[in-house]
C-alpha cells in the first residue's frame, strides 16, 4: 500500500526525522492561505500523487511570492502525472538546498533482510545513477537481530558525508528511519532527496513509503490512509465475496476454480494470441449464486468480449458445476459467447448436460483457449 508524501512526512515527523514545514491543500485558495501561514518569501508547491518522478513531470515548483504560488497551484491541481490526476498539493517552506543525497530502506530478498541504500548523488536523477553508475549507490544489509545500533549507523553515515557535523546529524536520521520501517511493517521508506541546507542542516524534503498489505491488519493508523484506485476497489469487493480478482485489461474474461489453473488459463489465452481480461479464481464451488456473483464481477469490465470458464472438478463434480452454470445463466442476461471447459469427476455427465445449450463446450484446455481467442477476434 502506498501513501502520499504528506502522509509519509507526518510519519517521519512522529519518528523525529527532520522534515520541512508544509501544509496540505486541495484548492488554489488553500494554497495561498498556506503560503501566508508558512510566512516565507519562497515556497514549494508539490503535486501529491501515488507515483514518483513528479519533479520531472512539472509537478514540483518553487514559487517566489504569492502570485507564483497561485499560478503553480492552479497549474498543478488537475494535472495528470503518469495517469494520476492531482487533486491535492503540498505547500511547503522552500528549502535552500546546498546538496542532495539519497537514503532508502527496502526489503532485499537476496540477503533476506532490510537493506539501507545510500548515495551521494541523490535527487531526481537517481534512476540514471542506479543504471549508469550503480557503484555510487551503497547497499548495507541490516541484520534484523542487530538492527541499526549507533556504530553501524555511523559507519553508514560516513558513506554519505565526510564532514563530522553532518555524520552526527545523519546517525539518528538513519536509525529513526529504520525504526519507522520496522515498527510500521513498511516495504519501502525513502528520502530522496535528503538535503544539506545552506545553513548546514539535514532535511528530508521528499518522503516515500509503502507498506506490506499483509501486515496492515496490525496498523489501523496506516490502513486509515488507504485510498484505493477503482481497480483496487473492485479487487477488494471481490475479496469480500471470497474471490481473487485482478484486472488485466484484455478482452477474454476468465472464470476459473483454483489459482494455478487460472494462471495456466491466462497462459493458454496468450499462447493463442489473445489477452485475458482478468484473473479470477472463484474457489471450489458449483453454487449458482456464487457463479452469478463471479459473472457480474467479470462483466463489470466493459472490455470483455468473450467469457472463458475453465473448471476442474475435483471435489466439486462436473455435473453439479454444469447444473450450477445452467441455473446461473438463467439469472443473468448475457449475449456474448461463452466457452466452457469442464474436466475431472463426472465430466462426461457434465458435458452431456451442456449439450444443446448456448455454451461452446471445449474438451481440452488448448481447445478452450483457441476457441475463446477465435471468438474474440470475430467480435
Ligand atoms: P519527485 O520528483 O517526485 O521525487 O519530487 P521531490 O520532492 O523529490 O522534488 C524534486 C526536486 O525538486 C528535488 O530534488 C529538489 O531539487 C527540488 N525541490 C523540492 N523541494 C524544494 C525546495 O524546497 N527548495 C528547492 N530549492 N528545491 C526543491
Ligand atoms: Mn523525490
Amino acid at each position: 500500500m502506498k501513501v502520499y508524501e504528506y502522509q509519509a512526512k507526518a510519519l517521519f515527523a512522529n519518528y523525529g526525522l527532520p522534515v520541512d514545514n508544509s501544509i496540505l491543500c486541495r484548492t488554489v485558495d488553500e494554497a495561498v492561505e498556506a503560503y501566508k501561514k508558512l510566512g516565507g518569501e519562497r515556497a514549494v508547491v508539490k503535486a501529491q500523487v501515488h507515483t514518483g518522478g513528479r519533479g520531472k513531470a512539472g509537478g514540483v515548483k518553487v514559487a517566489n511570492g504569492e502570485a507564483e504560488v497561485k499560478q503553480y497551484a492552479t497549474q498543478i491541481l488537475g494535472m495528470d502525472i503518469k495517469g494520476f490526476t492531482v487533486d491535492r498539493v503540498l505547500v511547503g517552506e522552500a528549502i535552500n538546498i546546498a546538496s542532495e543525497y539519497y537514503v532508502s530502506i527496502v526489503i532485499d530478498r537476496k540477503s533476506k533482510s532490510a537493506i539501507l541504500m545510500l548515495s551521494r548523488e541523490g535527487g531526481m536523477d537517481i534512476e540514471a545513477v542506479a543504471k549508469n553508475t550503480p557503484e555510487k549507490i551503497v547497499k548495507i544489509p541490516i541484520d534484523p537481530l542487530i538492527g541499526l545500533p549507533t556504530f553501524k549507523a555511523r559507519e553508514a553515515a560516513f558513506k554519505l558525508f565526510d564532514d563530522m557535523a553532518l555524520v552526527k546529524q545523519a546517525i539518528p536520521v538513519l536509525q529513526n528511519l529504520y525504526r519507522l520501517f520496522v515498527e510500521k511493517d513498511a516495504s519501502l521508506a525513502e528520502i530522496n532527496p535528503l538535503v544539506v541546507t545552506g545553513e548546514g542542516n539535514l532535511k528530508a524534503i521528499d518522503a516515500k513509503m509503502t507498506f506490506d498489505n499483509n501486515a496492515l491488519f496490525r496498523h489501523p493508523d496506516i490502513f486509515e490512509m488507504f485510498e484505493p484506485t477503482e481497480d483496487e476497489k473492485k479487487e477488494q469487493a471481490a475479496k469480500e465475496k471470497g474471490f481473487s480478482y485482478v484486472n488485466l485489461g484484455g478482452e477474454i474474461g476468465c472464470m476459473v476454480n483454483g489459482a494455478g489453473l487460472a494462471m495456466a488459463t491466462m497462459d493458454m489465452i496468450k499462447l493463442y494470441g489473445g489477452n485475458p481480461a482478468n484473473f479470477l479464481d472463484i474457489g471450489g464451488s458449483s453454487n449458482p449464486t456464487k457463479i452469478v456473483e463471479a459473472m457480474k464481477l467479470l462483466l463489470s469490465d466493459k472490455h470483455v468480449k468473450v467469457v472463458l470458464i475453465n473448471i476442474f472438478g475435483g471435489i466439486t463434480r462436473c455435473d453439479d458445476v454444469a447444473k450450477g452454470l445452467i441455473e446461473a445463466f438463467k439469472m443473468i442476461d448475457i449475449n456474448m459467447p461463452i466457452v466452457i471447459r469442464l474436466t475431472g469427476t463426472n465430466e462426461t455427465e457434465g458435458r452431456e448436460l451442456l449439450k444443446g445449450t448456448k455454451f461452446n463446450v471445449a474438451h481440452t484446455m488448448g481447445e478452450a483457449g483457441k476457441m475463446a481467442v477465435e471468438l474474440a477476434s470475430k467480435c
